[in-house]
């Protein structure tokens, strides 16, 4: 049953452009995805709504777009080519490879077999840079994204005229060479990461911890994840980050178990440091009003962008028995709807003419459809009958239908299906745009 709603999920994705397994012809690649016509409306969406919250709807935070590939030394400082890594245990029969902490009893999860010994595997991916593949031009790939801000902690600081306590803000790839990439999008090696640093007075981390902490929380649950299905964890000091003082992991009910979707860090001054040891710099901050210098600490906020999409899609999943739109025979079977909030939902707005063999109809519809293109994410489908242009736009979260039927050619109007009620409104044309932005944006 568990699997059973994993595997519609994964297959609706696949079936309606949300999601494609990376390199499919050639038998696809470990745990590649591709992001489809409607996987990435979404994704921009999430992303957009992560940097209105954090950089609009709050004061003094900044953004930033920092290098993938930056001076291996950064990785030597922050204690990820010494300190992050897994346990990794191998099968001695199937030869499958497990991270220490999925083994129980000592044998294989999935024959049964022996096992070698654990061995430490790092997570850092290598590459060359430059024509000569020596070690000199090894470089990394950035396992996580927020050491570009440190790296130009000192830059914005300046450039921008700030004053602690303030935040650097960033979206951005990152890379683990995981073990057991698993659960579709969840575990993934090539991965977007969604940052906030927040430099702050040693004294005050505590405060801001718990500050952002709620924050956060409060974000998921704005966009409709729902509350039985969220939960804050506090991670004991041996389970925790190398570099994090104190760490809450909001986690996600998935239907294979609670996942985490964000982790919140103390970071403490472990970051800046470790880079102004080894890089020499002075990273103190000066406070003119107090006359103090200290190093700042940090608190992150740090969001998986595909783990959070795959929870707002399981979040919005929903099956209807016997069907919501009664309008032809064969929708009384099983109906999906995704209940995706309104400003992730990948399509806004769908404009359908009632038939398609009315010349007029559907020259007034596509009239229509040109009018709002520009102003939302838009689609016009004429394909079917109307019951089930309806069904096929419930499943991918369509907002709104619009339908253009006789009335429309004397009135000037057309009805407004709302998704979540199926209830229906007419409005007039000339309206639509402004209607709607209204509807939308509330
Ligand atoms: P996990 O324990 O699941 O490996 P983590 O504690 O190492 O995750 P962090 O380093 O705190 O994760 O990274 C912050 C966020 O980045 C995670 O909450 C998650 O949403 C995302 N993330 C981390 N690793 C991956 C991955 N391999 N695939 C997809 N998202 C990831």
């Amino acid at each position: 049953m568990i699997k059973d709603k994993i595997s519609k999920i994964v297959s609706l994705c696949k079936r309606r452009g949300f999601i494609f397994p990376s390199s499919e012809i050639y038998g696809g690649f470990g745990s590649s995805y591709d992001f489809g016509p409607l996987g990435v409306e979404m994704k921009r969406n999430l992303k957009q709504a992560w940097w209105e919250e954090m950089i609009n709807n709050h004061d003094n935070i900044v953004g930033l777009d920092a290098a993938i590939l930056m001076n291996p030394k950064v990785w030597e400082a922050s204690g990820h080519l010494s300190g992050f890594s897994d346990e990794l245990v191998e099968c001695k029969e199937c030869k499958k490879r497990f991270k220490q902490e999925e083994i129980k009893d000592n044998k294989c999860p999935e024959c049964g077999g022996k096992l070698f010994k654990p061995r430490k595997f790092n997570l850092m991916m290598k590459t060359f840079v430059g024509a000569v593949e020596d070690k000199a031009s090894i470089a990394y790939l950035r396992a996580e994204t927020c050491q570009g801000i440190y790296m130009n902690f000192e830059n914005v600081l300046n450039s921008m005229r700030l004053k602690i306590p303030f935040g650097i803000a960033q979206i951005g790839k990152a890379f683990r060479n995981e073990v057991n990439p698993k659960n579709f999008i969840f575990r993934t090696r090539e991965f977007e990461q969604m940052e906030m640093q927040w430099f702050c007075h040693p004294k005050d981390a505590n405060k801001w911890f718990n500050f952002w902490k709620k924050e956060r929380i409060n974000w998921y649950l704005k966009l409709g994840i729902k509350k039985k299905d969220l939960r804050a964890v506090e991670i004991s000091a041996k389970q925790r980050a190398h570099y994090a003082q104190k760490q809450v992991d909001i986690e996600y009910r998935f239907p294979f178990g609670w996942g985490e979707i964000e982790g919140i860090h103390n970071r403490g001054d472990w970051d800046l440091s470790n880079h102004a040891k080894h890089s020499g710099k002075d990273l103190t901050y000066f406070d003119e009003e107090k006359k103090e210098k200290y190093i700042p600490h940090i608190i992150e906020t740090s969001i998986g962008v595909e783990r959070s999409l795959f929870a707002f899609l399981v979040n919005a999943y929903e099956e209807v028995k016997g069907g919501r739109t009664k309008t032809t025979k064969a929708v009384k079977d099983t109906e999906i709807v995704l209940k995706i909030d309104k400003k992730l939902a990948p399509i806004k707005v769908a404009v359908l003419p009632l038939v398609k063999n009315n010349p007029k109809i559907v020259k007034k519809a596509k009239e229509i459809y040109k009018t709002l293109k520009p102003h939302f994410v838009c689609l016009y489908d004429q394909v079917g009958s109307i019951g089930r242009r309806y069904r096929r736009q419930d499943e991918v979260g369509t907002i709104y239908c619009l339908t253009c039927d006789f009335e429309t050619l004397k009135q000037n109007d057309v009805t407004i299906r709302d998704r979540d009620t199926m209830k229906q409104k007419r409005v007039k044309i000339k309206d639509l745009v402004k209607v709607l932005k209204e509807k939308l944006e509330n």
